[in-house]
């Protein structure tokens, strides 16, 4: 297929089937300390006259012709106008009428700028799955990262999406803080609270991984931040399991390769046993051994 793709495609694990859809590139926000994901692209928004060449392209291909899913690219395509969003989602089902859901990236921001028509008319025209970086639970951890957000703006434009019943899955990163037993707990506690809070579908844990470039690699080079131990990380999850009790039930699943181990159920049903799991393997491993477990210069985000 000729279609167009500017820069280095993310997309969440989940949409490895989907038709990938180039429709912005970058982020508009480019400051989260950790991030290297688009820090030399500009933001910026495809043509639609592009759009719909690519859908076109698409729709003559013997797989994507029958697409169930499309994930619109790149860092947060939820920024553009609620009309902007629902044009695109004419331009796919009038050339891929198979199309039931258009999921993306979004960031709390993003949310927050919409109205509650926009919400509405957005989850009737399909884009009905986001993705959201929230990260942590911990309003000191949002800070330091520069995440444009606080806890409680969090949960309110969670709990907005929730009123339109989107699809929404939680990112968090678990060692954010860096080293210390300590603030892996605080960390975890905050963030399975926050989460109890509001009705995300998935929560998709992962662990900070330096990446040269980065503001957060720079202060690491300079001695003012110190890595999370394996150990230290995997508290920290442990702990959001064990305060995570949302109304209703959401996937939990760690597989994403800066994790320090793979665990995977329903919560809260499964808590019981994820726990189990993790109390096993902390019971099994020396903290030195856990350490050997990953090479985080070596993992490619
Ligand atoms: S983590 Fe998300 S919001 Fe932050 S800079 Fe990276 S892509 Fe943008």
């Amino acid at each position: 297929m000729d279609m167009k793709y500017d820069a280095q495609i993310y997309r969440p694990p989940k949409e490895y089937k989907s038709l990938l859809l180039q429709v912005t590139n970058g982020c508009t926000h480019n400051k989260c300390k950790f991030c290297g994901m688009y820090r030399y692209t500009n933001f910026g928004m495809e043509s639609l006259e592009q759009i719909e060449k690519d859908v076109i392209e698409a729709s003559q291909h013997p797989y994507y012709s029958k697409s169930k899913r499309v994930f619109l690219l790149n860092g947060n395509p939820f920024v553009l106008s609620a009309d902007r969003l629902v044009q695109i989602s004419n331009i796919i089902q009038k050339h891929i009428p198979t199309v039931e859901v258009i999921s993306c990236y979004a960031s709390i921001k993003d949310i927050e700028n919409k109205s509650e028509e926009d919400l509405r008319r957005i989850k009737e025209a399909k884009i009905s799955d986001l993705y959201i970086g929230v990260e942590s639970g911990n309003d000191e951890a949002l800070k330091f990262i520069n995440k444009g957000n606080n806890v409680e703006e969090a949960v309110k434009q969670m709990s907005r999406l929730d009123k339109y019943g989107y699809y929404y899955y939680a990112m968090v990163l678990t060692g954010l803080m860096g080293s210390g037993e300590d603030k892996a707990i605080l960390n975890g506690r905050l963030t399975g609270e926050m989460l109890s809070k509001v009705n995300c579908r998935g929560i998709f844990p992962m662990s900070v991984t330096l990446v040269p470039g980065t503001e957060l690699w720079d202060m690491y080079q300079r001695g003012e931040y110190i890595e999370a131990s394996e150990y230290d990380r995997l508290i920290e999850l442990k702990t959001m399991i064990e305060n995570l009790n949302p109304s209703a039930t959401a996937l939990l699943s760690s597989a994403h390769n800066s994790n320090t181990m793979y665990i995977k159920g329903i919560v809260p049903l499964d808590n019981k046993r994820m726990l189990s799991e993790i109390d096993e393997i902390l019971k099994e491993a020396t903290k030195e051994e856990m350490e050997e477990w990953i090479d985080r210069r070596r993992i490619n985000l």
